[in-house]
């Protein structure tokens, strides 16, 4: 499969135009252009033969093999920066809290097993105007009966979800133990599960295949979902850099991920099962379950092709999406971004994948900046940083799609509160308290 890199045709010749000052460096190869140390320079797609000036397209992704770096290249291992400081002038809006009382529908609170535990964490959510999170680290067992033990005193704050556990699912009784502690938990008040996205790309099953969401011993967990109408809050797949060949021009890569040599730590390109499998076998799942509510985490992963993900909500009712670290993602194109939020109002929650460490500044108020107003060229917020202070999910900064109010409001609680209606006079009473 490894081969010295070769650029896809598709991405060819335009670039000889464009940069006419490397024609020198171009004419030693057809279809490649490499910087002085031999590093290729990403060639700009070109649109099919015979196509009108001006017509719209959308260029496919490149062929995995389009980032094999060249054979022998090694990470350098340094340290990726941290972003640049942004040396432009452009106006802030001044904003530190949500709007509204948002809803967080994805939040990782798994400490959440005491009352000290939950008293730390709703000051938080006062302090950033978060009116009701998710916590999809319930667990199971014991677990998850401290975790909803300790949050009885505040469940018009904090919904806690049954986390699926995938362990002992090749021994016979799995199924019916995973439902069981899904019922248990639902009638001691859990308000959904969760499904992390080792299902699909992290266990296996004995004859080392990867176990998909469409597999039949999940047949009963969700339909124990459906049987109290419970929602799944479900990541399946992961940021399609990961699924690219690991090398300079993956923008994984740039971000900061793979920075160390031998470093392939959630690099799905060598070892994982390719993407296709992946979103196939969620869109069996859809279909083969009709009446189970899913709510895909991370807008799907399908961040990187809207397209698809539109005709994903076309096709299953049932689906809703989750805008959790994704962020930075769609605020690279804000106006198209915006264009989905208007026309899919009604299916995007808003989610966060935040925890009681992430900071105000860095993480929560760069979510509002977002969707609340048209600011430019901002940091995003930043999941998880490298040692060197680049943000982990990308190094780009963002622009806001300034959402209407009443389109806000479906994003920030509405559309959440369909999944959990317990908590309207929760955020009602929170609306009423923040005058409307
Ligand atoms: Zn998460």
């Amino acid at each position: 499969m490894r081969r010295s890199f070769s650029t896809p045709a598709l991405f060819a010749a335009v670039m000889l135009m464009l940069l006419p000052g490397r024609a020198a460096e171009a004419q030693q190869s057809s279809d490649t252009i490499r910087a002085r140390d031999g590093t290729p320079i990403p060639l700009i797609p070109k649109a099919p033969e015979g196509m009108a000036e001006g017509a719209v397209w959308i260029p496919p992704m490149p062929p995995l093999e389009a980032t094999l770096p060249a054979e022998g290249w090694e990470p350098p291992g340094y340290e990726q920066p941290p972003m640049p400081y942004i040396l432009l002038r452009l106006p802030r809006t001044n904003i530190t809290r949500a709007g509204y009382p948002a809803i967080d529908f994805h939040v990782h609170a798994g400490e959440l097993t005491t009352p000290e535990a939950y008293e730390s964490m709703i000051a938080l959510m006062d302090s950033i105007g978060m009116g009701a999170i998710i916590n999809l680290n319930g667990g199971t067992g014991a677990h998850l009966d401290s975790t909803l033990a300790a949050g009885e005193p505040h469940r018009d704050r904090v919904v806690n979800f049954v986390t699926l556990n995938l362990d002992g699912i090749n021994e016979p009784g799995w199924s019916e133990w995973m439902a069981g502690e899904m019922e248990r938990g639902f009638l001691a008040g859990a308000g959904g599960l969760k499904v992390a996205k080792s299902l699909g790309q992290g266990a296996r099953n004995p004859d080392g295949s990867f176990i998909q969401a469409d597999d039949p011993r999940l047949d009963a967990v969700w339909a124990m979902a459906a049987k109290y109408d419970m929602p799944v809050m479900i990541h399946t797949s992961d940021s399609v850099g990961r699924f690219y060949p690991i090398g300079p021009l993956n923008e994984r890569y740039e971000a900061g991920l793979w920075r160390h040599p031998g470093d392939t730590s959630g690099n799905l390109y060598a070892s994982g099962p390719p993407r296709e499998v992946i979103e196939v076998a969620r869109e069996r799942m859809l279909a083969k379950h009709p009446t189970t509510r899913f709510v895909l985490g991370h807008m799907a992963m399908l961040y990187y092709d809207p397209g698809r993900l539109g005709t994903l909500l076309d096709t299953y009712p049932n689906a809703d999406l989750e805008t959790s670290a994704a962020i930075q993602d769609l605020g690279r194109a804000p106006r198209l971004w915006r264009e989905f939020f208007l026309k899919y109002q009604d299916r995007i929650l808003f989610g966060t994948d935040g925890n009681r460490r992430r900071t105000i500044d860095d993480f929560w108020t760069p979510h509002w900046r977002f969707l609340e107003t048209f600011d430019e060229h901002f940091y995003h917020p930043a999941q998880v940083r490298t040692l060197g202070g680049s943000p982990g999910h990308g190094r780009y900064n963002i622009y806001g799609i300034g959402l209407p109010d009443d389109v806000l409001r479906k994003i920030y609680f509405e559309n959440a509160l369909r999944h959990l209606p317990h908590m309207r006079d929760s955020i009602e009473r929170q609306l009423a308290e923040r005058g409307g």
